[in-house]
């Protein structure tokens, strides 16, 4: 239950048991759980990305449950419902600040409003780089995709393309030749940063093509992927290549703006748990989801995430209790 706290600004002073800051699987799914253990979870979703990275995609065949696939949207939708239909009050508003340290945790919100809670669960997932080119979003679902273990499957026997020059970049590539005719990684420079071990495994993989000294500077297709531009980045010159996929494997940043001057974080860059908890090093604060995972970053772990995340914060309260 809330503890409204005695004062004339009552409305304002009221200390939640839980706020969860994002609305991805693994915000949506502690919001689930909190609410079932009657926490009253408020859910701070983010004002225009609300729903998380699935938001930008289309079919989702590997979340279970779904015999034919669920577009990401709705599936996404549906996790709102099931949080709304326990109570979770879910709000569209971004937090700018935390103050996470002490027994009540104080966020900010952009219009000024400060919330309190008890425990806080950080659930704010993590933004792939992109190419930064106009036709990218456009074509995003659509052919350009950032997940060769959600999205290799679409592109059995055809041409596609890779761009990176990192260990994920090189993985990406291969376990994508499981389906692909031909995969050509895409490399701006005139050797990879990945590891010896990596780069040999592309080298030696016949359906792997490899482009040094290149870039990718438009992608074309009305409705999916096409071709690429490419320009050497020696002579300048550009040329296209015709393929139907483009992976975009530029590395990923995890959203820890709001918290990175307060919790511990690993080299990664991703928020520090303890072992498989989401336990931070800050009592009371609890992180879930993409933001402390620098490995398999999939829907359905980012909610399993959440899940320990919420029961983490049910044993934390009752032992405060
Ligand atoms: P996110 O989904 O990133 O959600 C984070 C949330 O935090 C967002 O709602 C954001 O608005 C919010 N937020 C951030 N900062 C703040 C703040 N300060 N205040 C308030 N809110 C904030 N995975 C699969 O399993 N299958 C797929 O088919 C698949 N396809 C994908 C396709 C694309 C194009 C992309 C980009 C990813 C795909 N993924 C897929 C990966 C999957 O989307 C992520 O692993 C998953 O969404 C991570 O969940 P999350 O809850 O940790 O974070």
């Amino acid at each position: 239950a809330q503890r409204e706290v005695p004062t004339a600004a009552a409305e304002d002073e009221t200390v939640h048991e839980v706020v969860v800051v994002g609305s991805g699987p693994a915000g949506y799914t502690a919001a689930i759980y909190t609410a079932r253990a009657n926490l009253k979870p408020v859910v701070f979703a983010g004002s225009v990305t609300a729903g998380g990275e699935l938001m930008n995609t289309t079919e989702v065949e590997n979340y279970p449950g779904f015999v034919e696939g669920i577009m990401g949207p709705e599936l996404m939708a549906n996790m709102q419902q099931q949080a709304e239909r326990f109570g979770a009050d879910i709000r569209y508003e971004d937090v700018v600040a935390a103050d996470l340290e002490g027994e009540i945790k104080t966020l900010t919100l952009e219009d000024g409003s400060v919330h309190r809670a008890r425990a806080v669960i950080v659930a704010t997932g993590s933004a792939y780089r992109e190419l930064g080119l106009p036709d990218e979003k456009r074509l995003s679902g659509h052919g350009v995709s950032w997940c060769a273990t959600c999205d290799g499957f679409f592109f059995k026997e055809q041409h596609i393309a890779v761009v990176g020059g990192g260990d994920s970049a090189i993985e990406e590539a291969t376990f994508l030749t499981k389906f692909a005719s031909k995969v050509t990684i895409i490399h701006r420079r005139e050797a990879f940063r990945a590891s010896e071990i990596m780069q040999q495994r592309a080298f030696d993989d016949p359906k792997i093509e490899i482009l040094w000294n290149s870039e990718v500077v438009g992608i074309n297709g009305a409705d999916k992927v096409e071709s690429l531009v490419l320009r050497d980045t020696v002579t300048k010159e550009t040329s296209e290549l015709a393929v139907t996929g483009l992976f975009v494997a530029i590395g990923s940043d995890p959203r820890t703006d709001l918290v990175k001057d307060q919790l511990e974080l690993t080299a990664d860059g991703t928020i520090a748990v303890d072992g498989r908890s989401s336990t931070t090093s800050l009592a009371g604060v609890f992180a879930a989801g993409d933001v402390v995972d620098p490995t398999y970053r999939q829907a359905i772990t980012a909610a399993g995430s959440g899940c320990v995340a919420a029961v983490d914060v049910e044993h934390y309260l009752a032992a405060l209790d």
